[in-house]
């Protein structure tokens, strides 16, 4: 038998086997987005894929498809729609595919979801996508579903030895030293660090212009800096984000 805790890869005798069973399914949401000069732009698909995979296999879980595309990028967390290859959903049509997924899970009988975001855009309208399904579904089903985003879980500690000099905040450090960290200890191959220009960081206004002002976003597309990212970094927040979510996951769905 196929050991993937891939959905998808699997047969439909296997995932039925593995539903009727209880297990939980993991849906990791990404985004199609600009990671600078030295990344892919899968980055956001790769980490909560490969956060959940792990979790999956030591909790007996399964991960369905993740959602390649993610809510519209933002010139202040994501540098914004200029970018050449960023491919948005709009809010709406990102929070009804989260919906019609989680509704579709349902009805295959999944009673354990755990949605899991690796994409800063994508936070309410996940969100909205979840009160959709439960709207549509019935708040009284035998259902629960766990929301997160993989950043809350790295540890005050850990965060402490990435950035003794202090940490410029979540929103800032898109392609910079926690996601290039985690993308060199999963796939290296879609790093090149001797590709990283050097222009952040970025000084943003603390409002939104519109029509944007594409000065304020670095040149590279990254926020902040890459300097300093390393794979025994991201080895540290992976193993706080599987670890963390193992213990959630155990506690939640005993
Ligand atoms: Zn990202
Ligand atoms: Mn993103």
């Amino acid at each position: 038998m196929n050991d993937s805790v891939f959905l998808a890869e699997l047969s439909w005798p296997e995932v039925e086997q593995k539903i009727s069973g209880g297990a939980a399914v993991f849906l990791p949401l990404g985004a199609t987005e600009q990671h600078g000069h030295h990344m892919a732009l899968n980055v956001d698909v790769i980490i909560p894929t490969a956060i959940c995979e792990r979790v999956a296999r030591a909790t007996g879980g399964l991960v369905a498809p993740t959602i390649p595309y993610g809510n519209r990028s933002q010139p202040r967390s994501g540098g914004g729609p200029a970018f050449p290859g960023t491919l948005n959903l709009s809010a709406h049509t990102f929070s009804l595919v989260v919906r019609d997924v989680i509704v579709e899970l349902y009805r295959q009988k999944v009673r354990r979801i755990v949605v899991l975001n690796g994409h800063y855009e994508n936070i309410w309208p996940s969100v909205e996508g979840i009160e959709l399904a439960l709207d549509a579904i019935g708040r009284d089903a035998d259902l629960t579903i766990l929301r997160m985003d993989h950043w809350e879980f790295a540890r005050p500690e850990t965060i402490e030895r990435i950035f003794p000099e202090g940490y410029p905040g979540i929103e800032l450090e898109h392609a910079s030293v926690l996601e290039t960290s985690i993308m060199l200890a999963v796939r290296p191959d879609l790093v090149d660090l001797s590709r990283a220009l050097h222009d952040g960081p970025a000084k943003f206004r603390p409002y939104d212009r519109f029509p944007r002002p594409p000065a304020e976003v670095p040149p590279s597309g990254v926020l902040s800096m890459t300097e300093g990212s390393s794979a025994e970094k991201g080895e540290w927040l992976l193993a706080d984000s599987v670890g963390r979510l193992v213990e959630i996951v155990n506690e939640e769905f005993k």
